[in-house]
C-alpha cells in the first residue's frame, strides 16, 4: 500500500484523490488517508502530490515512519 504522511497535515490538497483509479483515498480531519485493504499500488497519487507526502510503504522516511501505522489505523477505527 501506499501512505501518506507528515506534508499532508493541514494542507489535503486533494490532487490524489482526482488520480486514483479505484478511489481509496478518504478524508480525515487534518489529513488525507490511504485504506491500505483498498489500494493497488498503482503509483499514481504519488507524483501529483504538490508537497511529496505519498510514499510506498517500504519507503517512508524514517522520520514518518509511525504514519504507516496512522493510516492502517485511520480505517481499523471505522
Ligand atoms: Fe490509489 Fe494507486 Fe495511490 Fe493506491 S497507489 S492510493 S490505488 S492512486
Amino acid at each position: 500500500t501506499y501512505v501518506i504522511a507528515q506534508p499532508c497535515v493541514d494542507l489535503k490538497d486533494r490532487a490524489c484523490v482526482d488520480e486514483c483509479p479505484v478511489d481509496c483515498i478518504y478524508e480525515g480531519q487534518r489529513k488525507m488517508y490511504i485504506n491500505p485493504d483498498e489500494c493497488v499500488d498503482c503509483g499514481a497519487c504519488e507524483p501529483v502530490c504538490p508537497v511529496e507526502a505519498i510514499f510506498f510503504e517500504d519507503d517512508v522516511p524514517n522520520e514518518w515512519a509511525d504514519f504507516r501505522r496512522a493510516d492502517r489505523e485511520f480505517f481499523t477505527e471505522l
